[in-house]
């Protein structure tokens, strides 16, 4: 039996290993490998494999070492071949970087060690080899005090300011009346090592080791274990990485950048990551090392002559002093600088993506040593990709999937200023429940939000947790910060269907409605001080932070355009009022799926009739006031139907608990018993009466409607006198009339005929009629069981999976944030299902039902309006259980344009492959 490879040399353009094996050498190793292979200079060296990452996690570093002891001697000795140097020698010593390198790229999340290989004699070899004592000891401390913090474990994690070894170094500049590392000599670096090495013995206990070997594999293991450092671990979670994948390991010949003024280090990009544009820029350092360029302790130089001189008239430098202080490459040194243009041409050629580079130059030398896809912004993404298609570098299919689809969002919504939030001080942080930036004057209350906006006042709503009461208010608002509430809370939900950005459950502020204050961060707020939100992060900010609108390039345009014709599954919208129907039009919404009427009987007017019909003695009160209300809803229903003309729009009928319309307050109750007739005590009981245990189980959806059928009659009437009236003004009004929380045939075929004879009237007394559909939503997991039935009645299905997750799990989703957090920590979820369509348990009743209405009613049209419409891993499940369309909030139209289209492409891909 052939032993298992764990470790891949490479070097002289030679490799073991290529661009394709990510999974087992990691994103850094596959490139550095690929790199040789297409001939870019790159250090001799060897990755060890992600599969030891994981053996040594689970057997521990012994078993770990033996199974590739002798390839990494033997490996050792292979760069040793190629550099001529020996590791451990004392006249011509080869030093080694350890460098960690997972899949997927976690920037600075894990360890690296540089210069390895350095003792007491190594270090005048290299001195004397070199010429440049200098150099030797700078890389010997900077050797000591990297080794001494990740391996030996002196720093204390994430907390900066205590590295023993900066206050060391601190001390010294102070004692030579120094600022920069640069400006310390040959002797102050000898001190230093002596310095770090008793730092060393006295906080350990112990030597710091002189051997290579034994550094080399203290290194190593060390690499290993950064995998499960706390940042390591969280920035996983946030991207959703999972920890089996382990890192790989790679061990490289150094190469300096700290030589001297011939030497330098830097990181460069194929294009702009911020903006896309298509030119080549990055920072670099003369005569530095490693993390030098980012560290922020000098500032960085341009690499171009362009880039230099735009830098520098933003940092206000005059040309003399850039010329003379901060030369870019293209300058100082013009031909390693042609050199490195040519390879990140070659490199960008070859990986047909923008690239993302580290390099050092030693001696005038250019070497790489690293390359990977450059992360970039939403809107960088968008153009890169249809850059790229234009050049030929890409084809139409690929362009649509180099984009993100929620990164679209970034795209939509107003942004900060750059620079202002660089400056701006956070004083509370919570969850990034709907991205954008907000800035305004704080209010506490919905109404005072709507004042104040009418009068032109930019306001941020500040709640302990928003009601549907709020609505028109967190409208009128710039933005939304609660106390309270998670990520499918009221607040986000609504703010994300507004495309309003939304910081929620930030749980240290304190909200004192009475005294209309807010603490946080250390200061009390009153009404009408300013305050920022950044929805994208979830951070808050003290004071008015610039805000600039998005800018939505032809770019943009053409990428969506160029989904739509990729895509099988159309996209509509779950919109309520006119205003949201027109935004999601113009964002290409091809209908609306879901038009909920109730939040129509909130405000004014309508929600004293409302609840006067619920309030009622008898089925007379009740038709009473449907009589009043009756108007009101024709009236909204012809605004939407006006904004979608030509489109279909499926209006939901009455689904909450009347519970949640009647007045709860005092006052409220007071202006009702005066309207009625009544007496208070009246009212209250009445409220009282309504109150239920398990609301959401309770009395609501088609419940209502078949128990008080006149509410059924009121809203089909509304909905077809609407379109009728369109129609008689030759505009194109499509109806399609959905009951909510159907769960037997039975409920739904009452239902139908209620609809059916109410359209039927209407029809007689007009002489005329229109076509109309009658469906349901599928969101009772009984219904998805016996949708063969419920498509003997229903011409459509909606699938409802807000509810449908619910019930399928159990969740109370208004409780859910309890434990939800909990469990997604723990692993029992991966994910929230309620934003993460639960593909094998309530996925498999969305299927089932798909199949089993499809067999009763062939052409039965077929939609999800759930949240997770406009979440991409949702929408590709939709696209492969065959929807028609899937619903989603306005703001959300384009993400799930794209991910429809890019569902339609996987799929084809997998097919092909399947075939092959
Ligand atoms: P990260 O993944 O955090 O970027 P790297 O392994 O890329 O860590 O190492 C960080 C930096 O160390 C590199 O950008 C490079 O400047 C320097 N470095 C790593 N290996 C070598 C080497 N063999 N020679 C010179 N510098 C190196
Ligand atoms: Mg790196
Ligand atoms: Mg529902």
């Amino acid at each position: 039996m052939s032993k298992a490879k764990y470790v891949y040399l490479f070097g002289n353009k030679e490799a073991e290993g290529n661009a394709k094996m990510k999974n087992l050498l990691g994103g850094k190793g596959a490139n550095l490998a690929e790199m040789n292979l297409i001939g870019v200079p790159v250090p001799p060296g060897f990755t060890i494999t992600t599969e030891i990452c994981t053996l040594y996690n689970e057997k521990g570093r012994d078993y770990a070492i033996n199974l590739i002891k002798d390839d990494v001697v033997k490996a050792v000795a292979h760069v040793e071949n190629i550099m001529g140097m020996k590791f451990g020698d004392k006249e011509n010593p080869l030093l080694v970087s350890v460098r960690s390198g997972a899949r997927a790229s976690m920037p600075g999340m894990m360890d690296t060690v540089l210069n390895l290989g350095l003792n007491d004699l190594a270090v005048e070899g290299i001195a004397a080899k070199s010429g440049n004592p200098r150099f030797a000891w700078d890389s010997y401390r900077r050797f000591v005090q990297m080794y001494g913090d990740v391996v030996l474990g002196m720093k204390p994690e994430s907390k900066e300011s205590e590295d023993p070894f900066e206050i060391i170094i601190d001390d010294i500049k102070k004692k030579r009346g120094v600022k920069l590392d640069t400006e310390l000599t040959a002797d102050d670096m000898k001190e230093l090592v002596k310095e770090f090495k008793a730092a060393v013995k006295k906080q350990t206990g112990k030597d710091f080791p002189d051997d290579p070997w034994e550094q080399l594999w203290g290194a190593i293991m060390a690499v290993f274990d950064s995998w499960m450092n706390e940042r390591a671990i969280l920035y996983r979670k946030l991207n959703k990485i999972p920890d089996e994948w382990g890192t790989a390991v790679n061990v490289q010949a150094m190469v300096f950048g700290n030589m001297g003024e011939d030497s330098a280090t830097g990181v460069a990009f194929t294009r702009d990551a911020a903006t896309g544009e298509n030119i080549f820029n990055g920072e670099y350092l003369i005569n530095a090392q490693g993390e030098d360029v980012v560290a922020g302790i000098r500032t960085p130089q341009q690499i171009t002559l362009e880039g230099s001189r735009r830098w520098a008239k933003l940092a206000n430098i005059s040309e003399e002093e850039r010329k003379e202080k901060y030369p870019s490459l293209e300058e100082a040194m013009p031909e390693v600088y042609k050199e490195l243009y040519e390879v990140q041409d070659k490199l960008e050629k070859h990986y047909r993506d923008m690239q993302d580079m580290e390099f050092t130059i030693q001696d005038r030398k250019l070497w790489l040593l690293q390359t990977r896809n450059g992360k970039r912004t939403g809107a960088a993404m968008v153009k890169i990709a249809m850059d790229m298609l234009k050049e030929g570098l890409i084809d139409k299919d690929e362009a649509i999937m180099r984009v993100e689809p929620n990164k679209l969002d970034e795209l939509l919504h107003p942004v900060f200023d750059k620079d202002a939030v660089a400056k701006a001080k956070v004083v509370a942080k919570g969850l990034p429940a709907s991205p954008g930036a907000a800035a305004g004057q704080v209010v506490f209350h919905a109404d005072d939000a709507e004042k104040w906006a009418a009068e032109g006042k930019k306001v941020v709503l500040v709640r302990i947790e928003t009601s549907p009461e709020d609505l028109k208010g967190m409208n009128s608002a710039e933005g939304i910060l609660t106390a309270r509430g998670g990520m499918t809370s009221h607040a986000a939900v609504v703010a994300r269907g507004m495309g309003k950005c939304c910081v929620s459950g930030a749980g240290s502020i304190k909200v004192d409605y009475k005294a209309r204050t807010l603490e946080m961060g250390g200061h009390k707020y009153k009404e009408g001080d300013y305050i920022s939100l950044n929805g994208s992060t979830g951070e808050v900010y003290d004071g008015l932070i610039k805000t600039v609108d998005p800018e939505l390039s032809g770019y943009f345009g053409q990428l969506m355009k160029l989904a739509d014709k990729k895509a099988r599954l159309y996209v509509r919208t779950n919109a309520d009022t006119p205003h949201d129907a027109q935004v999601a039009r113009d964002f290409g919404a091809k209908g609306i799926g879901l038009c909920r009427t109730e939040h129509m009987f909130f405000g004014g007017d309508k929600i004293i009739a409302m609840r006067e019909m619920i309030l009622a003695e008898d089925e007379k009160g009740r038709r009473k006031a449907l009589e009043k209300l009756l108007p009101m809803q024709r009236t909204d229903f012809e605004g939407i139907f006006e904004a979608m003309q030509g489109l279909p729009v499926t209006v939901r009928l009455l689904d909450p608990p009347l519970h949640e319309f009647v007045p709860h307050d005092e006052k409220g109750q007071k202006e009702m018993a005066k309207v009625m007739g009544v007496s208070v005590s009246t009212i209250k009981a009445k409220v009282e009466e309504l109150s239920e245990f398990n609301p959401m189980l309770g009395h609501r959806g088609c419940r209502l409607g078949n128990t008080y059928p006149e509410i059924t009659e009121m809203q089909t009437r509304a909905i077809i006198e609407a379109a009728m009236n369109l129609r008689d003004k030759k505009i194109d009004a499509r109806p399609e009339i959905m009951i909510p929380l159907t769960g037997t045939l039975a409920e739904m075929k009452m239902q139908e005929n209620i609809v059916r004879e109410t359209a039927e009237k209407v029809f007689e007394e007009r002489g005329k009629r229109i076509d109309y559909l009658v469906g349901t939503m599928i969101e009772v997991p009984r219904a998805a069981l016996t949708a063969d039935q419920i498509a003997q009645s229903a011409e459509f299905f909606s699938f409802g999976t807000n509810d449908l997750t619910q019930m399928t799990f159990g969740y109370s989703r208004d409780d859910a944030g309890k434990f939800l957090p909990i469990y997604i920590e723990k692993g029992i979820l991966k994910n929230d299902p309620f934003q993460v369509l639960d593909q094998e348990g309530v996925g498999q009743l969305v299927e089932m039902a798909v199949k089993k209405g499809r067999k009763t009613r062939k052409k039965i049209k077929l939609g999800i309006c759930g949240e997770h419409g406009g979440e991409p891993s949702s929408i590709e499940f939709c696209h492969r259980v065959g929807l028609d369309y899937v619903s989603c909030s306005p703001y959300r139209v384009p993400i799930a344009r794209l991910a429809a289209a890019q569902a339609n492409i996987m799929n084809k891909r997998s097919w092909k492959k399947k075939n092959k």
